[in-house]
């Protein structure tokens, strides 16, 4: 912890007095460019992976980058979302998964792990689409083949999930908002994202810019 307060003195010591005119225009509203739905995991780390600062990305992580199905329950992850759309207005949501996901990897383990941690358990059972989507496709696969099908598997199906928020639908609709599906490789930086017509995922480059067409 000493490391992490350390930190903090620095950045009032050091980086905020260069930025101070940016934290005080910020201190009164925010206007992000985009949501950014990623996995808890300390490796993923939204401002660094895409070089925004603050103000820049409403972000919401999770264990599994996940967005539970509209009205299963109230959650933080539903609030966000609507309060993203409705409120601020993002015009883009990026739904980020990761390789080496430990979410991921409970999934396919599955069984007495995941029995000692019910409420991962019944966290990650929403991404049993992506589960049974994996099952189904590479059930011969080896484990890693199995693990990063399943990592994209799962931001497929938490894109579907978005659509069942009205919020996020009638925003499509209206073409206010574009979704987009990322996948972050830890160890190359690669970043891939879902292309629909192609139905894979591709480099991120500027052409992908458009984002899931639904
Ligand atoms: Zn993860």
């Amino acid at each position: 912890m000493k490391r992490i307060i350390d930190g903090v003195l620095k950045f009032q010591r050091d980086v905020y007095p260069s930025q101070k005119a940016l934290f005080q225009q910020l201190s009164d509203a925010q206007r992000p460019q985009a949501m950014f739905i990623g996995c808890s995991d300390s490796r993923v780390v939204p401002e660094l992976l895409t070089q925004q600062g603050p103000g820049d990305l409403f972000v919401v992580r999770n264990a599994g980058n996940i967005v539970p199905p509209y009205a299963v329950a109230p959650g933080g992850v539903s609030a966000s979302i609507e309060y993203a759309v409705a409120v601020l207005g993002v015009p883009d949501i990026v739904v980020c998964g990761h390789s080496g996901c430990g979410a991921m990897t409970a999934i396919l383990r599955g069984g007495e792990q995941l029995e000692a941690l019910p409420e991962v358990a019944r966290w990650l059972h929403f991404a049993d689409a992506a589960r049974h989507a994996v099952a189904e496709q590479h059930a011969m696969a080896d484990d890693e083949t199995k693990l990063n099908a399943l990592v994209r598997e799962n931001v497929l199906a938490q894109l579907d999930n978005l659509l069942t928020h009205p919020v996020v639908a009638n925003a499509i609709q209206s073409k206010e908002v574009r979704l987009h599906g990322w996948v972050f490789d830890i160890a190359t930086a690669t970043v891939t994202t879902y292309d629909a017509q192609k139905e894979k995922f591709v480099p991120l480059a500027q052409s992908s810019f458009v984002g899931v067409s639904f």
